[in-house]
């Protein structure tokens, strides 16, 4: 077998200055990133891997098997010239600017040139502290790990932008955390991810130098990012600058609206947490929506204000977007583009989601739906679904589904759905006649449509899942793991890498939420204890 071996282009840290202290203790950093060694682990083993991120990082199966796989990327063995960083950046977290915070718990292993000639960064999440540890201590348990793993790969293969997951391992040292912040810590084991990305930079990595009105580290960095992640906008110039603003917008702007497709809430969607490049990042306490809930919220630190819940991603997002315009203005010194871009941020949304709802429901919207003016019997058969889907707990993934193959005769409507509803008591006479109202005028505008009935079907399943990472079954693998029994982690690994497609042997994955989940932690509710 082959020794593992990278082509390195260690791009980020031939360009930026390091910070010229080199040892590892928290502190304020002025430049880009700081030199620092993942720590080296007491006895590691590999739990889980991904291998299609293996082979676009151009490893073979056998090289993820060997013993130099799971040193590497358990943090305990470094290949010749890597020279692993942890990143400068800040953020607003909960609306409020947090300063520095850096990566605290994460260090880039090495910049590697792909085989197919792109390029990705191989990071390893919790690896120990970095000088933007603060308090912290750097290190991941593993039921945070299996989160991010199973979502992260879960969310490629739903079609939706996010970082990837290329390994999951134990560590064989246990870290200690209080799970509730109610004076209960307790050891619990340790793991470490290594995630994939073409680019970890956040929306904050700009507000920081912005904020310490470092103009030239913050010119180099957006200069950095479009020559590396937006090179088809051209040289950096200020009408470049402006091109990529409104890229980042629209990328965000597709991002939440597959979320808002699949019912992913993200939970923590501080600024620190944004991809520039409009990738999902930083899978903490997120959450799947299992009865559909505008107003749900997975995160038990947001539990007051719900500032992060279902329903206000987009306006969240583009609050986000906001600070970021706000912290790249000095290189663009004109308000009026940059509030354009926003703006559009809104209009764009709103014909996404639209698009995206028609997609779900199989319906075709007229050419002039976004033209001014048009009435939009879509757009409010959206809005009444949202209201319907609310009235009584109704399982989105399995509504969704259901309506795909609705039957044409009204007197199978109840019992063809029935199996999308939490409880049956809730069916009142008076819900049963705001279903039927909907599901008439559903059926008018679908048959609209002079496609096949079978064809609508067809697309609607394409876009709408069957199996999602149902927070309960996440959980239970979770539970699982914790006795070294890794068979329902890789079960769900791998019938979530065909969420679209009816896979009968894997039917109890796409069942609703059981009661004895509804209100139990890590199922209904996270904190941001990882
Ligand atoms: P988050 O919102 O979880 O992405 O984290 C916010 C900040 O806290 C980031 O700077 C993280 O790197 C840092 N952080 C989170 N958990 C830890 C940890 N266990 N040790 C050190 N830093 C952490
Ligand atoms: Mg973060």
């Amino acid at each position: 077998m082959s020794a593992i071996k990278f082509t390195l282009d260690n791009k980020f840290t031939n360009t930026f200055t390091a910070d010229e202290i080199a040892e590892n203790y928290p502190r304020q950093v002025m430049s880009a990133y700081s030199f620092v060694a993942p720590k080296k682990t007491a006895m590691p083993t590999l739990i889980a891997s991904s291998e299609l991120v293996a082979q676009q990082i151009g490893l073979t199966e056998e090289q993820v098997s060997s013993p130099e796989f799971l040193q590497l990327f358990s943090g305990n063995g470094l290949l010749e010239n890597m020279q692993p960083f942890a990143m400068c950046y800040g953020g607003h977290q909960f609306g409020h600017w947090a300063g520095q915070l850096g990566d605290g718990r994460a260090i880039n292993l090495a910049e590697i040139i792909t085989p197919n000639n792109g390029h990705k960064t191989l990071q390893l999440k919790g690896a120990g502290p970095t000088p933007y540890s603060r308090t912290a201590d750097g290190f991941a348990v593993l039921r945070s790990s299996v989160r991010e793993f199973l979502c992260s790969e879960a969310m490629f293969h739903l079609g939706v932008a996010t970082t990837r997951a290329l390994s999951l391992s134990l560590t064989g040292d246990n870290v200690v955390r209080d799970m509730f912040y109610d004076g209960h810590a307790k050891a619990e084991p340790g793991a470490v991810v290594c995630r994939v990305s073409s680019s970890f930079i956040r929306f904050g990595s700009f507000q920081l130098p912005s904020s310490r009105k470092d103009l030239s580290l913050l010119t180099q960095l957006v200069d950095y990012v479009i020559e590396r992640d937006f090179a088809h906008l051209g040289a950096p110039s200020t009408e470049v600058y402006l091109a990529w603003f409104n890229e980042v917008c629209n990328r965000t702007c597709k991002l939440v609206v597959d979320w808002m497709r699949v019912g992913f809430v993200h939970g923590v969607m501080n600024t620190d947490n944004m991809s520039i490049i409009g990738e999902t990042i930083d899978y903490g306490p997120y959450g799947w929506i299992d009865n559909f809930d505008l107003n749900w919220t997975p995160n038990t630190t947001d539990a007051n204000g719900k500032r992060y819940r279902f329903g206000v991603q987009a306006e969240i997002a583009q609050w986000n977007l906001f600070q970021l315009a706000n912290a790249i203005f000095p290189l663009i010194k004109d308000v009026e583009p940059l509030e354009k871009a926003l703006n559009n941020f809104s209009k764009n949304y709103q014909q996404q989601w639209q698009t995206m709802m028609a997609a779900k429901l199989g319906i075709e919207l007229p050419v002039d739906a976004f033209t001014e003016g048009a009435s939009s019997l879509e757009r409010s058969l959206f809005i009444d679904l949202e209201n319907l889907l609310m009235m009584i707990e109704t399982d989105m993934t399995i509504f969704y589904r259901r309506l795909a193959d609705l039957p044409d005769d009204k007197s199978f409507w109840l019992s063809h759905l029935k199996t999308c509803f939490y409880n049956e008591n809730e069916i009142t006479a008076d819900y049963k006649s705001v279903l039927f109202n909907w599901l008439e005028r559903y059926s008018q505008l679908r048959d609209n449509s002079n496609k096949h009935r079978s064809d609508i079907s067809k697309a609607m399943n394409e876009v709408n899942p069957k199996y999602v990472l149902r927070n309960y079954l996440a959980q239970q693998a979770i539970e699982l793991a914790e006795k070294q029994d890794y068979t329902l982690l890789k079960q769900l690994q791998k019938v979530l890498e065909n969420p679209y497609d009816e896979q009968p042997e894997y039917d109890q994955f796409a069942e609703k939420r059981p009661d004895w989940a509804k209100n139990k932690a890590g199922c209904s509710m996270l904190s941001c204890s990882s």
